[in-house]
């Protein structure tokens, strides 16, 4: 077979696979302030039992995969994963998302390994104030870690910035700055309602419309193709090399064409990032299925996609903080 679509026709193509829960940084939005109860090793996906997932995913019609967590590089030999991933011949994008901080050590090898595509999370460019927001991190790790993945190869790195009003929105314009000086292609996120961050969310929220509305202060955003068709609306500001996308997921929802799956690192899929319905695969797999009882299941849990997310009516994520999905 080489595609699948969910009941409301759209295409499903795409797999994000969560590889851990545990975190090197503690930010504010993500996690709880004491963090949460790490899963006991022996619950987290061997990587065969991801490959095997996967694998069952790229036969039903999975193209692209990104590996995210918690923060993926804390996981112990992650290369050996992306390795495995990159012998799915079905998958032709394998990417990652990380906070960056471990990196400048991993670049090279993850490139090698296979992974074609890196984003990287970042909040703030002062140092007092990252520190502050991941209750953890020091600055110039990240910076470093940007640095090493363009000295890797990776090209474009994406920087993405969720915007916080009162928490880091004071700094649009330097991160926008960098697509200019430094070629940076940063993207803006809007702030979503998920665990325990409900009620903040409504707080800190800034909506695309307002933070584009700054940025064009710097002169007239042209759009721009960076690439495919994921979430982000993508624009140049006049000469800069690097690029600036939006992403919109409250203000102007983009469920009509949402085209992925989230896989827990305990073996939960997740058809929808803000529903709390989920399935477990991990059961299923240590009783020993075969890849096509999982696919079988894949096939239910793709059948089950709700058509959209219900932020409108006030309905979201309860049962697992950011960290805990992936993003
Ligand atoms: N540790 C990795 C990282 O920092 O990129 C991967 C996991 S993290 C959960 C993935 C992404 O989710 C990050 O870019 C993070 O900023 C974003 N995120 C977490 N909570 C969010 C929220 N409430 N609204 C919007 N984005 C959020």
């Amino acid at each position: 077979m080489t595609g699948i679509s969910d009941s409301f026709n759209r295409p499903i193509n795409y797999l994000r696979i969560s590889v851990t829960d545990r975190c090197n940084l503690r930010c504010v939005y993500c996690m709880p302030a004491d963090g949460i109860n790490p899963l006991p090793h022996g619950d987290i996906l061997s990587y065969e039992e991801v490959s095997l997932i996967a694998r069952s995913a790229a036969e039903l019609g999975i193209k692209k995969v990104r590996i995210t967590g918690g923060e993926p590089l804390v996981r112990a030999n992650l290369s050996n994963l992306v390795r495995m991933l990159s012998e799915i011949k079905e998958i032709n994008d394998l990417s990652l998302t990380t906070n960056g901080v471990l990196l400048s050590a991993q670049a090279r090898e993850l490139k090698a390994a296979g992974i074609k595509r890196v984003n990287i999370s970042l909040d703030s460019l002062r140092p007092e104030r990252f520190h502050k927001i991941t209750r953890a991190g020091k600055l110039e790790d990240v910076l470093q870690g940007i640095r090493a993945a363009g000295a890797a190869g990776f090209n474009p790195v994406k920087i993405n910035m969720v915007v916080m009003r009162g928490i880091n929105d004071d700094e649009l314009i330097d991160f926008a700055r960098k697509t200019l000086e430094e070629g940076w292609h940063v993207r803006f996120i809007e702030f979503m309602p998920v665990g325990e961050k409900q009620q903040e969310a409504g707080e800190r929220f800034i909506p695309i419309s307002e933070i584009m509305g700054r940025i064009e202060s710097l002169g007239a955003l042209e759009p721009y193709i960076l690439d495919g068709n994921g979430p982000a609306k993508y624009f140049r500001l006049p000469q800069a090399r690097g690029t600036i996308g939006f992403i919109s997921p409250v203000s102007e929802h983009f469920c009509f064409k949402c085209n992925r799956l989230r896989l827990s690192a305990e073996g939960k899929l997740l058809p929808c990032l803000l529903s709390d319905a989920e399935m477990d695969l991990r059961g299923p797999l240590r009783r020993g299925a075969s890849v096509d009882e999982i696919k079988l299941l894949l096939g239910q849990a793709i059948a089950a996609k709700p058509q959209g997310h219900k932020l409108e009516v006030g309905t979201t994520r309860n049962n697992r903080n950011m960290c805990q999905i992936g993003g």
